[in-house]
């Protein structure tokens, strides 16, 4: 059975327009008009835009937010934030993976992000043997994501070395680690239970040369890969190759619209732009990237050249669509000393700038019809409270930009996803039960 949602005010693909009118049937929106009046007794909303994809998340990483932001007898980094993340995830089950991600989707959904694509490394049971499924992890996922009602890609993660040049793994990363066979199998059984499955070799630290070659294959969905995150990364890749990651991947991965290359940090001016003209997404996780002290990505730069981005939330630290947009552009501010940086032309609005990228690059990276209120396209739409004291007078991307950079996830009322009302009142309706099940597990993790 069809249902409609009434738009008083919606951003479609090409500009704002009234009365619109979306009608959805599985999940999908099957018709589109404008200038419509509402029915009586029809779901109605105030204004609408696209829900965006959050192209990059760890999942189980969110129990341990708040867990590493205490200073380590030696320099703290990246390297040191990972093992406190090692010694975390050793302790974690089915269940609790489970429960976790379910909290995690949740706050996603509350936040404005309706699809997300799993980064997913943890596969193995604690002691690195695999579940009776070997799928059994990436399986909880996907059913946290169908009771919270978020849209996914599931990317399992190929994951078989310690470092560059096939390095042993380390116990810390026994969960991890896979061959090319088995691997297979973990994408074959979710290729068998329909879901959108693509492929994710976790780095080039993580992954040879040939089994690059060997796993590409096996799905021809999204093709995603940390790259260039660390500087240390990118010395350690240039001691191996004699070339920089993302200069790597250029030249040898065959990198295209498929591929998302995540991070993508640290590059230079040439990469910057080869990377622009291929095609691909860049995955930036502005929050993440800045709480781990990564660096900062040549945004303004990869926008002058026309190139593709989405955001991610990678370790979950703090979930917020609106932050992501907000923190991309504000790096670029703070390093570069300048103003509204991320938009391009005189007096267009940087929060609709940002906006309108990240749902086009978030879509792409997912490889889902998602990102636009158009026909054949998810049902995915995230409606702003118009009568929070903030908006008062404004409208369109006046009530856009006052999201982004001012409310954030405070200025979301009502989420749908797939068609289906999942955030009421900026509250995910499923939350009682999903905090309660969420707060035991993290009360055993800690205890
Ligand atoms: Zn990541």
């Amino acid at each position: 059975m069809p249902t409609t949602l009434f738009l008083d005010r919606a951003l479609l693909p090409d500009g704002w327009a009234s009365g619109v009118r979306l009608t959805i049937e599985g999940g999908m929106i099957t018709a589109r008009q404008s200038g419509q009046t509402p029915r009586t007794g029809e779901a109605r909303e105030a204004l609408g835009v696209p829900g965006l994809s959050n192209l990059h998340s760890h999942a189980f990483q969110r129990a341990m937010a708040g867990l590493a932001e205490r200073r380590g007898p030696a320099a703290d980094s990246f390297w040191t934030w990972r093992e406190v993340m090692y010694r975390f995830l050793a302790r974690l089950g089915p269940d609790d993976v489970e429960a976790i991600a379910a909290y995690a989707f949740a706050d996603m959904l509350e936040a404005g992000f309706t699809a997300v694509a799993e980064f997913h490394y943890l596969h193995h049971s604690p002691d690195g043997s695999p579940y009776a499924d070997v799928a059994e992890l990436a399986r909880r996922h996907l059913k946290a994501a169908d009771d919270t009602g978020i849209g996914i890609t599931l990317l399992p993660v190929f994951y078989a070395h310690a470092t560059f040049g096939g390095e042993p793994p380390t116990p810390g990363q026994r969960r991890f680690i896979n061959d090319p066979n088995r691997f297979a199998r973990i994408v074959e059984a979710l290729q068998n239970d329909r879901a959108t499955v693509g492929v994710a070799p976790h780095s080039l630290r993580a992954a040879t040369p040939d089994e690059l070659q060997a796993i590409l294959p096996l799905t021809t969905g999204p093709v995603h890969i940390h790259a260039a995150e660390q500087v240390k990364e990118v010395e350690d890749c240039l001691a191996w190759s004699g070339q920089r990651p993302v200069e790597w991947l250029l030249d040898h991965a065959g990198v295209d619209p498929r591929w998302c290359l995540i991070h993508a940090t640290h590059l230079t001016r040439s990469e910057t732009l080869r990377l622009a003209r291929s095609g691909a997404v860049a995955g930036l996780c502005p929050i993440t990237e800045a709480n781990l002290g990564d660096g900062i990505f040549p945004a303004s730069d990869y926008l002058a050249a026309a190139g593709a981005f989405g955001v991610g939330t990678d370790s979950n630290i703090a979930i917020d669509a609106a932050g992501e947009l907000r923190q991309l552009e504000y790096a670029q501010r703070l390093s570069l000393r300048g103003r509204n940086l991320l938009s391009r032309t005189e007096g267009e609005s940087t929060g609709r700038a940002l906006l309108t990228d990240a749902l086009k690059g978030g879509a792409q990276a997912l490889g889902q019809r998602l990102g636009a209120l158009a026909i054949d396209h998810r049902a995915d739409v995230v409606c702003l409270d118009m009568n929070h004291p903030d908006m008062a007078g404004r409208g369109d991307d006046l009530a856009l930009d006052t999201w982004i950079f001012s409310q954030g996830r405070a200025a979301i009322s009502s989420v749908y996803a797939g068609g289906r009302r999942v955030v009421e009142n900026g509250r995910h309706l499923g939350r009682s039960a999903i905090n309660t099940r969420y707060s035991t597990v993290l009360r055993g993790l800690t205890a």
